[in-house]
């Protein structure tokens, strides 16, 4: 893997940088700068350098389509106070951009454009987008650890086409987790929990081999209480997954790891709803799962006492909503609490995940924080992230 650290001739190159601004945004605000306070150190290297920067990112899921809500106007306006120099956003479709038409004006040093998910070539990792991206600088650096999981045009494709290279912040969090993953220490306890169950899912049963103890939350575990036969009522569910969950237990069964899931929850009749604690038998049609109750909490706790090294994934809530966050805080201050005994080993990942952390000040409890969700795991799993593939 060439990194971008050791190119010596940078000076006025024209360097497509992906990086992952995809921040937490609530009404056209950020609620969570984590990752973009990750990304400006590779910004301003490249500045020092004196490269022409085109930044390309996405937010949001638009799905191949233009959606003025995810537009990277706000996260460029942050940027620019943060560095404290001019950016350029274009709005017009990349494939009416031709190289010598960006940075015509020789002040002209940041440009970003458009949602990279706007265009439909992003997810198919198509070869003519990914081309047209590559002809439009000189070389490319993927600073974007948290999307190097998905084969897609701007962190794939693209490599096909012009001089690669790893920026600053893939090389920290690769570092970080090769750390995890030789040097670890038993028992291990993963929790896992958040919304993106389809990603999650399947990745639970290659997890199984290398942990002792699987702890599945958040909407997650809706899936697993379904097929043990509790009614969920209107939670977040994620459909067909029965033979998953199965397979989830059976591996389990195999190589002795032991999975747990709530004992009691926290329910809502919407998400803005004050909580209400119930027994899993107790679950109506008209009932939202939003947390975890005050029983799980306590198992959680116990398995938390009786590890070595913890990673954790997922918001164990609709934390969004106070009234279901408890769950997720009281996770996080029974990490902290063994983390400032030096008695675990602590990592967490995930762009939500690292927003609660963020809202209690936790995050530099914790040995490692990783803005990566689904790139985390899947390095966990021991898989060969593609965006990492194409860079070597
Ligand atoms: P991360 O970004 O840390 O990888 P995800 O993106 O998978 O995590 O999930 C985070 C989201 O999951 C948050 O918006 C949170 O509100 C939501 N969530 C967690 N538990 C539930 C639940 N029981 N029902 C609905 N949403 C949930
Ligand atoms: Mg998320």
């Amino acid at each position: 893997m060439k990194k971008i650290i050791d190119q010596e001739n940078l000076n006025q190159k024209k360097v497509l940088l992906r990086l992952d601004l995809n921040v937490p945004l609530k009404n056209g605000s950020i609620t969570d700068e984590t990752r973009i306070n990750k990304i400006i150190p590779v910004i301003n290297f490249l500045i020092q350098k004196k490269s022409k920067i085109l930044v390309i990112s996405h937010v949001g899921r638009p799905k191949g389509k233009f959606n003025k809500d995810l537009s990277l106007k706000p996260i460029c306006e942050n940027i620019e106070k943060k560095i404290d120099k001019k950016i350029i956003l274009i709005k017009e479709d990349i494939f009416n951009l031709k190289k010598e038409d960006l940075f015509e004006n020789p002040s002209d040093q940041i440009i970003f454009l458009e949602n990279i998910r706007f265009y439909e070539g992003e997810e198919k990792n198509d070869i003519y987008f990914a081309k047209h991206l590559a002809e439009l600088a000189d070389l490319y650096v993927n600073d974007a650890f948290s999307c190097s999981h998905r084969a897609h045009a701007s962190i794939c494709k693209v490599t096909n086409f012009i001089p690669s290279y790893a920026g600053l912040q893939l090389e920290t969090e690769i570092n970080a987790l090769k750390k995890i993953t030789t040097e670890i220490k038993k028992p291990i306890t993963c929790i896992i929990g958040g919304s993106k169950i389809s990603t999650k899912i399947g990745i639970i049963k290659n997890l199984i081999p290398n942990f002792n103890n699987i702890v599945i939350v958040g909407g997650m575990a809706n899936n697993i209480l379904s097929y043990k036969g509790y009614s969920v009522g209107k939670s977040l569910k994620e459909q067909n997954c029965d033979s998953i969950v199965r397979d989830i237990f059976e591996t389990a069964k195999k190589y002795s790891c032991s999975i747990f899931f709530p004992k009691d929850v926290l329910v809502g009749k919407s998400v803005e709803d004050k909580s209400e604690v119930k027994e899993l038998n107790e679950i109506t049609n008209d009932d939202l799962i939003l947390d975890i109750g005050p029983k799980t909490i306590l198992e959680i706790k116990n398995i938390i006492d009786k590890s070595q090294t913890v990673l954790w994934n997922g918001p164990a809530g609709y934390f969004e909503n106070p009234n279901f966050a408890n769950g997720s805080i009281e996770i996080a201050k029974t990490i902290i609490k063994k983390n400032k005994a030096n008695l675990i080993y602590s990592v967490a990942g995930g762009g939500d995940t690292v927003a609660i952390l963020n809202q209690i000040k936790a995050v530099k409890d914790f040995n490692f924080v990783s803005t990566a969700g689904g790139a985390f795991l899947e390095y966990l799993e021991g898989k060969k992230l593609p965006g990492i593939k194409a860079l070597n």
